[in-house]
């Protein structure tokens, strides 16, 4: 498979640094550059063939993503990635709909694209932030998210799975309960896409965001799933060409969904290599032989880091069937002490906060390493790494 991406024939390194970012196989670059060498022409509004071609490879786009999901594909809208797929709730549900008083539960593990614009609400509107805790293990205390729920709860927005523990969310029973008191349901899926498969019509939630470079895909491009019935609650994000159905000079109104959502010239060689990405998963990927792939790597690092002088953060006995990272910390080495040692090996990983404060502040630490797995990391790679780490820990400790 490490054959698939160009990106490993020009670089001799160990990547472990997926969480933040994959790697992308050559049928994206190819597809991408495709596009731009054949077909390159605006979107909706052409009336010439290449115009038409490139619109159909758009739109077949959006078809293939809605697929993958479940969804349809005028429930599938194109966002820049996860973090503006959030924002556009915030400012286009939330700031329309909810009052001051109102709640929004989120959790402890978030990512800051998933507290920053509650706390912007929380500031601007008078909305309530709470946070679900998490418990010793970094597992969610959900019997306090029971209690926090009320008719007041507006909105839960959480992560499907954690980006600094690996650990995965009780999306069921906190979709459930949610809308067992009218509330709707935002999931964060950033680092589920890539690992497990994601149906919205078993998750049932209001709204799913994701973005395409952690799943094989380019930058610049990720889904904000609005399902149908959400559509009338939900404003436009943005407002300008291609997404009114009339103007004139002191009047609009706006096109169906999805171009409702999609103001200006859409990331189009983007969404063409997002599709092949998703075509490269279902090719590639059975998501079953992945967990498990993963969990070996996932547990073989983690029975090693627990004879080094580290804190492996998270519920290991979790992590070691469906993990997909293991993240840690040291009481005398910064976390950037051994990224960097890590480096010189030609080895990267992921070291700081992973735009996760708060839970690090919870967890009574600064910084961690992460160390994160996509499908082509292999058990030899893993056996690298410890080797690696252990040499740096004698050398630091002995
Ligand atoms: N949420 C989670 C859980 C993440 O891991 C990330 C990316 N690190 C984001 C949101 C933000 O994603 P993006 O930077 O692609 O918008």
């Amino acid at each position: 498979m490490l054959m698939d991406f160009p990106f490993f024939r020009n670089n001799k390194l160990l990547y472990f640094d997926n969480a933040a970012t994959t790697q992308k196989p050559g049928v994206v670059i190819d597809a991408m550059s495709s596009f731009y060498a054949r077909h390159n022409a605006p979107v909706h509004r052409g009336v010439y063939a290449l115009a038409e071609e490139a619109t159909i490879l758009y739109e077949d786009a959006r078809s293939a993503i809605a697929q993958f999901i479940g969804a349809y594909p005028d429930e599938v809208i194109f966002t820049k990635g996860t973090t503006e797929a959030i924002n556009f709730v915030a400012s286009s549900w939330a700031q329309v709909h909810l009052k001051a008083g109102d709640e929004i539960i989120i959790t402890e593990l978030e990512h800051h694209a998933n507290i920053v614009p509650w706390i912007r609400l929380e500031k601007t509107r008078g909305i309530v932030l709470k946070y679900i805790p998490i418990k010793e293990d970094g597992t969610l205390d959900y019997a306090v998210y029971l209690e926090m729920l009320s008719e007041k709860t507006k909105l839960v927005s959480c992560t499907h799975t954690s980006n600094v523990l690996g650990s995965h969310t009780d999306l069921d029973l906190i979709i459930e309960h949610a809308h067992s008191v009218g509330a709707y349901v935002l999931v964060d899926a950033a680092q589920a896409m890539a690992h497990s498969s994601v149906s919205v019509q078993e998750l049932n939630a209001d709204f799913l965001a994701f973005s395409a470079h952690k799943m094989f895909g380019p930058t610049g491009i990720g889904v904000l799933y609005v399902p149908r019935h959400m559509q009338s609650q939900v404003e436009p994000y943005q407002v300008g060409g291609g997404m009114v159905y009339s103007v004139d000079f002191h009047e609009a109104s706006w096109a169906k969904p999805p171009q409702r959502y999609e103001a200006g010239t859409p990331p189009i060689a983007e969404a063409i290599g997002f599709k092949a990405a998703v075509d490269y998963i279902n090719t590639h990927i059975s998501f079953d032989d992945l967990k498990a792939h993963e969990a070996r790597l996932t547990g073989r690092l983690i029975n090693a880091l627990q004879h080094l002088p580290v804190r492996i953060l998270g519920p290991l006995d979790e992590l070691k069937h469906s993990g997909h990272m293991v993240s840690f910390a040291s009481e005398n080495l910064h976390s950037h002490d051994i990224a960097a040692y890590l480096d010189k090996h030609r080895i990267a990983v992921r070291a700081g906060n992973h735009c996760a404060k708060p839970l690090h502040r919870r967890l009574g630490i600064t910084d961690s390493v992460r160390i994160s797995f996509a499908a082509y990391n292999t058990e030899d790679e893993v056996e690298q790494i410890i080797e690696v780490l252990f040499q740096f820990c004698n050398s630091k400790y002995v």
